[in-house]
């Protein structure tokens, strides 16, 4: 059958990063590729108790249809700690609940851009955000950043080359891949150029709670006075992916437009996991589990990094994330890191190479590690073998 697909839907011939993830998954080869919480840490039985109780209290309820925009009680939870652990000051109404915030953007770039336009990202960045703004027809420019996040002057300069551009889509926090965080003064100073160009940031914050060292940054939207941020956030890292609910912030505008195009999409979130989650906040202390989270992660970090100091060859770089994920690794010499993942492999190790990450030009011998699913023994072993590997190659 000749399914005549739209233009949408990419040649799956080039699912790069399907055949890196299944490569991956072969249970002999220790994975860093992945991007997964640590399932031993999320709060099975407190979830539990939280469903148990919504099906007592409001079972019918959470099995019916709802509201576009999202629970009301979840919505109250989510302003609260807006304001508590964000400092953003924020009404429900301007709260959407999302089927996590890989829906969000996809309803963001589904709003925003015609085929052609031009989106703003930081060089590298996450992946599926490149997949879904392609979807669209979109041209992506990347913008340099260095450890202190992306460049002002380098978005200025694109911003005057690319005026008509419609986003610039940024993750400020131990960014996915980089692991790197955006300085306060160039926060403000994004908000400041993004006004002065009328263009809006979309403002991706999935790990930002998970810091385990250094001094809390307020997120860019904490900066806006205009409604120029439009700020996603997720209980995919700080509770369970599973529950698939995230959530944005922005002017009470945007989030009206933003609800007709998510009715078209799927009417609502999970109304079951909005209740139930909502529950779980209301009984549990959620800054004391993701406490836990970042106590744990930093140990992972720590010792991954440790590993990489002592294993990997001289002159290897890498990224030293103050939380989130991931570490992003520098090879000198050129190296080209889908050869090296393959390398690697036949070591029974993996990681993800660079280039997907990359929205034009690719720098070579860069590629990401995540910690966040790897226990002491797997994490010493995995970069021994990588350090094998990559030895092989220089
Ligand atoms: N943005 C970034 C930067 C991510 O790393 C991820 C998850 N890997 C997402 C968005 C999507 O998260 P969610 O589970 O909320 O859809």
């Amino acid at each position: 059958m000749n399914f005549k697909f739209s233009k949408r839907v990419p040649n799956l011939d080039d699912d790069v990063v399907g055949e890196i993830l299944k490569v991956a998954g072969d249970p002999e080869i220790i994975s860093f590729a992945g991007g997964l919480p640590a399932p031993e840490l999320f709060p099975v039985e407190a979830m539990h108790q939280a469903a148990d109780k919504v099906f007592e209290k409001y079972g019918k309820d959470a099995l019916q249809y709802t509201a576009t925009i999202g629970n009301v009680k979840l919505r109250e939870s989510i302003s609260h700690r807006m304001q508590t652990n964000k400092f953003v000051h924020t009404s429900i109404d301007n709260i959407c609940i999302t089927t996590g915030s890989e829906q969000s953007i996809d309803l963001v770039a589904k709003m925003m851009v015609n085929e052609g336009d031009v989106i703003l990202v930081e060089k590298p960045t996450y992946l599926c955000a490149l997949d879904v703004f392609k979807s669209y027809g979109a041209k992506v420019v990347g913008i340099d950043m260095d450890e202190d996040g992306m460049l002002m002057d380098a978005l200025e300069a694109k911003l005057t080359e690319y005026s008509e551009a419609k986003l610039i889509y940024t993750i400020p926090n131990f960014q996915n891949p980089t692991g790197r965080t955006m300085t306060a003064d160039r926060r403000q100073k994004m908000v400041e150029i993004a006004e002065k160009h009328n263009v809006v940031i979309l403002e991706d914050d999935p790990y930002g709670e998970i810091r385990y060292s250094g001094e809390v940054v307020p997120p860019i939207k904490h900066y806006d006075e205009n409604g120029t941020v439009v700020y996603m956030n997720t209980f995919s890292k700080i509770l369970a992916p599973g529950m698939r609910l995230g959530w944005i912030v922005a002017d009470k505008d945007f989030i009206d437009a933003f609800v007709v195009m998510k009715q078209s999409a799927d009417l609502h979130s999970d109304n079951l996991s909005q209740y139930i989650v909502a529950q779980y906040m209301e009984d549990n202390d959620l800054d004391k589990h993701i406490q836990s989270i970042s106590d744990e992660y930093k140990k992972r970090a720590t010792m991954m990094l440790k590993e990489i100091d002592e294993q990997f060859p001289k002159g290897v770089k890498h990224s030293n994330p103050e939380g989130g994920m991931f570490i992003w690794v520098e090879v000198p010499g050129n190296v080209n890191t889908m050869d090296l993942f393959y390398n690697c492999v036949k070591h029974n190790v993996a990681f993800v190479p660079g280039e997907p990450f990359y929205p034009d030009e690719v720098i070579p011998g860069t590629f990401r590690m995540n910690f966040s699913n790897m226990k002491d023994d797997q994490i010493h072993e995995g970069v021994r073998r990588m350090a094998v590997a990559i030895n092989e190659m220089m």
